[in-house]
């Protein structure tokens, strides 16, 4: 079993050499444990959070153990009345081939119908990262027909499947991402009706005024993925009343200070601004996962994915992410 363990800690940047390949021998099962292969281990931008020490809403990963990380896979072995070899699952398998699981512990495993959702996207739009997208536009933001609502990092795997959930309720949707080719993939295949560069928009003034443009009717809500001056530009064409739900500030995820130029208008535009963590609020996932599952069955949500192959590309293809080479959800394929 090829594993990839965190060996140290980063020092402001995160680099390959604080990750490490190694073997090991997959032990036999107890009752009530299966041992799955992954087809596909997920990298997520939180996995950068957790190589940290610090104090953070979730524990640091250990040195020397196993990176945690999403995985969708197959039963090979089963020793859980409820699980067969062959039944395709969901779960938390980590950076590595095969995991053996106690099936008995809830949460941990989840099976799942690849009848008309591809495997893969139980890791993208049909999992963690759209229920994600789900929770912050519905539960959060909470918008009504005709309102504006913009997103940041808009073609990952968070902000692909909040166009589609936003569309779904009669939203105007504005992305704001890096480069031509992901604006115009925003426009043409995930259903944006327009997508702000923040590659050619700066600073806060220039984008500022693009989303002026963008959004004529100004922002009612807002969805955070990055930090820094997008949210100082988009703070500023904020409507009375309008909601930001913060789920990521990638912007920052290195260390980098992230200062508010004009926390004012939170006061001025009576703003509500809450943060969420995806995984506090598990009484959503049935309904969220029901909604993404339909969206990506009948088409309206075609999220692409970026594929690292092989377990070792795994540590390059994360660093990747965090600087935003990945063009969708970025996964790694296994076998
Ligand atoms: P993505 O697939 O969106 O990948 C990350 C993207 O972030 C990159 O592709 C890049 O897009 C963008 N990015 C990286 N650095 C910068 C930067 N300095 N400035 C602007 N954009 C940058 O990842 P996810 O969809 O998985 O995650 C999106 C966000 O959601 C992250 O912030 C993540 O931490 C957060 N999240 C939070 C959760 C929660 O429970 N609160 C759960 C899941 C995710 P581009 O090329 O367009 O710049």
């Amino acid at each position: 079993n090829q594993q990839i363990v965190l060996d140290n800690r980063p020092q402001g940047e995160a680099t390959v050499s604080n990750f490490k390949l190694v073997q090991s021998e997959t032990p036999a099962l107890q009752d009530g444990q299966v041992l799955v292969q992954h087809h596909y281990l997920s990298l997520d931008p939180y996995m950068r959070g957790r190589m940290n020490d610090g104090k953070s809403y979730a524990q640091p990963q250990p040195l020397g153990q196993v990176m945690i990380g999403g995985t969708v896979g197959e039963v090979v072995e089963s020793r859980h009345p409820r699980y067969a070899v062959g039944d395709k699952v969901v779960g938390m398998g980590g950076w590595q081939q095969y995991s053996v699981v106690d099936a008995n512990t809830p949460g941990t495993l989840r099976k799942v119908d690849t009848t008309h959702v591809p495997l893969s996207h139980y890791l993208g739009a049909v999992g963690m990262p759209g229920v994600t997208a789900w929770y912050g536009l519905v539960k959060i933001i909470n918008p009504q027909a005709g309102e504006t609502v913009v997103v940041s990092a808009a073609t990952g795997a968070v902000g692909s499947a909040y166009a589609a959930v936003a569309k779904a309720r009669g939203c105007r949707v504005v992305g704001i991402a890096g480069g031509p080719d992901k604006c115009a993939y925003a426009v043409n295949e995930l259903g944006f009706d327009v997508c702000l560069d923040y590659k050619v928009h700066t600073d806060v003034k220039s984008l500022s005024q693009a989303l002026k443009e963008a959004c004529p009717d100004g922002i009612d809500g807002y969805f955070e993925n990055v930090g820094g001056y997008i949210l100082d530009a988009v703070l500023l064409r904020t409507n009375a009343f309008a909601r930001i739900a913060v789920c990521g500030m990638i912007a920052g995820y290195d260390g980098k200070p992230m200062p508010l130029s004009n926390p004012a208008l939170i006061l001025i535009n009576r703003l509500k601004v809450q943060g969420f963590i995806v995984g506090e609020h598990m009484e959503v996932w049935p309904e969220a996962l029901a909604e993404l599952g339909g969206l990506v069955a009948s088409g309206k949500l075609r999220p692409r994915e970026s594929v690292a192959q092989g377990l070792a590309a795994a540590p390059e293809a994360f660093l990747g992410l965090l600087k935003g080479k990945n063009f969708g959800k970025q996964l790694v394929k296994l076998i």
